[in-house]
């Protein structure tokens, strides 16, 4: 599919104004802790910098553009992003979580915050019967992660987000794999959208970052307080630079996309590859639906190599332009083993229930010349 005509406009001017004092039209990174007063508590507007930080204020504005937010906060990480939200609940809740999620998100539930009485169901939000059974009054949030990761599944958010609202539970949705260019879950029905920025948004692979966007006063206000009282935030020149990769990310993400189009319809065909897992596939069990929900497929591609977990790895270290690594949605094109790399920390069991197994490869599809990556891709198979 195309990038909506809109983005490319949208991103050069998200959270930009020019600088107040000097005209500049980049916003200056202010690297400063505090700001001085002119009598106790009169000030312009700043007091610590954890509380506010006007780099910080600039790209937060950026952020909620982007995603056609109201408001949009700034974090150190994605998990931190994650941790505020978590933060929203009291001990008793319950969560239903996609039993997909990124390794990180469940590590996050399952070590640190079920002990303090949150109780996260992990479910395949694809079953909606399994979903009925498990939202009961205690359900104060279901968190959703569409496309999944690593195997591309499609979650129908607004069914989850009707759903969600009926049950009064608050429905979240990490986008990092779509990126606002291709998905708007708060359009969908979602109350909050958490994104990692060390992805797609930094786009560099060059930062550790996170956000949340939400249109809700009630929400933000809350989240506002949690960010400035647990103060996971990220520093001034992260934000610029963070900001700066938000003018490229419309350009980015057009490129991300068609070459991942072009590399999934190869790999399909290769009698090598076993099962490609992307939605831009009209073969994919969740076309139908990202076709609906999205406006684009995104730069990620799955497949399960046909040979043994020793071919897998010379496949792997044949390649050149892919580099073995972690992460995702850099400008380069990296190539992951999820169940010995980024997936090794989801319980076994679950694992093979998810199809993570020896011959799955995932792609980040970078936004070199797509001649090169099929041609290293072809290669090395
Ligand atoms: C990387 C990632 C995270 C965690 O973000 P960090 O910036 O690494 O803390 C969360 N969700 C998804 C989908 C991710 O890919």
């Amino acid at each position: 599919m195309a990038v909506d005509s809109k983005h490319f406009t949208n991103v050069v001017h998200a959270g930009a104004q020019p600088e107040a004092v000097t005209g500049a039209i980049m916003p200056p990174i202010f690297m400063t802790s505090t700001y001085v007063q002119e009598e106790p508590g009169v000030h312009k507007g700043y007091d610590y910098s954890r509380a506010d930080n006007p780099t910080r204020a600039a790209y937060e504005r950026a952020l909620a553009t982007i995603e056609s937010a109201k408001y949009g906060l700034a974090f150190s990480s994605g998990l931190a992003a994650e941790q505020a939200i978590v933060q929203l609940l009291s001990p008793g809740a319950r969560v239903i979580v996609s039993d997909d999620v990124y390794g990180g998100t469940g590590r996050l539930f399952r070590r640190l915050y079920a002990k303090y009485g949150i109780d996260f169901q992990f479910i395949d939000l694809a079953d909606k019967a399994a979903l009925s059974a498990a939202l009961t009054p205690a359900t104060k949030m279901i968190w959703v992660e569409t496309p999944s990761n690593p195997t591309m599944k499609i979650i129908d958010v607004r069914h989850i987000a009707s759903l969600a609202k009926k049950a009064g539970a608050l429905t979240v949705v990490d986008n990092t794999f779509a990126t606002p260019i291709f998905q708007s879950p708060l359009q969908l029905g979602a109350d909050i959208v958490v994104h990692s920025t060390t992805k797609y948004i930094g786009g560099h692979s060059d930062m550790i970052g996170g956000a949340l966007m939400t249109s809700d006063d009630q929400l933000f206000e809350q989240l506002k307080f949690i960010q400035f009282a647990a103060g996971a935030v990220p520093a001034p020149l992260e934000c610029f630079l963070l900001h700066r990769s938000i003018k490229t990310l419309a350009v980015r993400m057009q490129q991300h996309e068609r070459n991942a189009q072009v590399v999934a319809e190869m790999l399909s065909k290769h009698s090598k590859v076993k099962r490609v897992y992307y939605p831009g596939l009209s073969s994919d069990p969740g076309h139908a639906l990202a076709k609906e929900q999205m406006t684009g497929f995104s730069g990620m591609v799955s497949f399960d190599h046909g040979g043994t977990y020793g071919e897998v790895v010379a496949f792997l270290q044949k390649l050149k332009v892919f580099s073995l690594a972690e992460s995702l949605g850099g400008v380069e094109s990296l190539v992951n083993h999820p169940e010995r790399m980024t997936h090794a920390s989801v319980p076994e069991d679950l694992r093979r229930k998810l199809g993570i197994g020896p011959q799955l490869i995932r792609l980040s599809v970078g936004i070199e010349h797509v001649d090169d990556l099929i041609s290293d891709l072809k290669q090395a198979l």
